[in-house]
């Protein structure tokens, strides 16, 4: 490990640990916006300029790590826009047809799809045979078929596959996972995970079976699944599911509206997750063991993530989810570093087995094993 990245670490880990004091956050802000050699840069094009990708390169402009060189957008106007915004030259700009020319640009090392879901599969292969890492947003394809087909593609072109689970790098969320691998909530017994939100326009794209593949869960339930994981901190090993919608005009067949499911976990812990898109801000986590509780409310959302255990507020400082999760990606893809709660494309195509798994269990009403090896 280079000294320089003890040095930015240890420059994290104080911003994380040090509680808000007036002066002190100018001050070690302005150190840690210093950024580092260009050839330590992860130098990074998005595909997709829609409004995640606009809030992902924000958040990079903060980045210590990793940076915005290139573009791909189907639409021009974006990216004059976007180059003159973020100083991008023309020759790292590229439409969804030319992009597989990126192999030939030795100045992008990682691209980052953050298109619908169902352009993420063919995008990943298209990027992995140019020879550039891949960051997808969630969910990492449409089903587990697709997800391994992304994993073998990525491992066979020797490139790094990394999916977009932000809170896999959030402060609160990491101290939960801490005082629950130190015994503090004694034998953990049961999760609750609620996401949902009110879904707006018709005719957008996460509505439309084809793009989406499926509806709410693919979207904002996959945050209760991938949430129960790295809160219980084990693999479900069956599910049970049921299904409920109030409006089929607009949530089509194949177009989830509210999923119940629940999982159990080897050691018997249970859990009760509810995915939806008809119900307003809800966000909501909660462990309960033998000794003690964590709830988190909101618990995946953009932040602050605000919550409680039995032992008092959970009070580590916000950073803007995207910017610590592009320099910790960095890190992985640039020096070999492991996500403490993995990231890669294995982490994500768990999740997507769990997911077929709980459509199955919909369709069936049995308890369906979930086969995750
Ligand atoms: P969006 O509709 O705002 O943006 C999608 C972009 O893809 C647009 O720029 C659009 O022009 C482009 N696009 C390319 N081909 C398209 C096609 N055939 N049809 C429609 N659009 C096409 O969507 P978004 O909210 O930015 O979501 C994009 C991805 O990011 C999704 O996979 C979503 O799940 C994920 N996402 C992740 C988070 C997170 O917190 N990790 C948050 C929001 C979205």
């Amino acid at each position: 490990m280079s000294s320089r990245r003890n040095f930015l670490q240890k420059l994290t880990l104080s911003a994380v640990s040090i509680p808000f004091i007036p002066g002190f956050e100018t001050k070690s802000m302005n150190v840690m916006n210093q950024k580092p050699d260009q050839s330590t840069l992860l130098r990074v094009a998005i595909m997709g300029l829609g409004s995640y990708g606009t809030r992902v390169a924000e958040a990079m402009v903060d980045s210590k790590k990793a940076k915005l060189v290139g573009l791909i957008s189907g639409t021009p106007s974006k990216i004059t826009a976007w180059q003159a915004k973020y100083n991008i030259p023309e020759k790292n700009c590229y439409n969804y047809e030319n992009f597989d020319a990126i192999k030939d640009n030795p100045d992008i090392d990682a691209v980052y799809i953050i298109t619908p879901n169902a352009l993420h599969h063919p995008q990943t292969l298209r990027v992995a045979a140019a020879g550039k890492h891949v960051i997808c947003e969630k969910p990492m394809a449409l089903n587990a078929r697709e997800g391994r087909e992304m994993v073998e593609a990525c491992k066979n072109a020797g490139v790094k596959l990394l999916v977009g689970y932000r809170m896999h790098f959030e402060g609160n969320t990491l101290e939960v996972i801490r005082m629950r691998e130190a015994g503090a909530f004694g034998e953990v017994k049961f999760f609750q995970g609620l996401s949902g939100f009110k879904i707006g326009d018709p005719t957008q794209w996460r509505l439309n079976k084809e793009l989406a593949g499926g509806g709410a869960m693919m979207d904002i339930g996959i945050y209760s699944v991938n949430g129960a994981r790295y809160m219980v901190g084990e693999e479900p090993e069956w599910v049970t599911a049921q299904e409920t919608k109030t409006d089929p005009v607009k949530f089509k067949e194949g177009v989830d509206e509210t999923i119940m499911f629940q999982f159990g976990f080897p050691s018997g812990v249970v859990a009760s997750c509810l995915s939806t898109y008809s119900m307003s801000n809800l966000d909501r986590f909660f462990l309960n063991g033998t000794e003690g509780y964590a709830e988190m409310q909101p618990s995946t959302g953009y932040g602050p993530i605000k919550g409680k255990t039995h032992k008092g507020p959970l009070d580590k400082p916000h950073i803007t989810h995207q910017t610590v999760q592009m320099d910790r990606m960095a890190e992985i893809i640039l020096e070999g570093d492991t996500a403490q709660v993995p990231v890669d494309g294995e982490e994500g195509l768990k999740d997507l087995i769990i997911i077929d798994t709980i459509y199955k269990a919909v369709k069936t009403g049995k308890k369906e094993r979930i086969k995750l090896g």
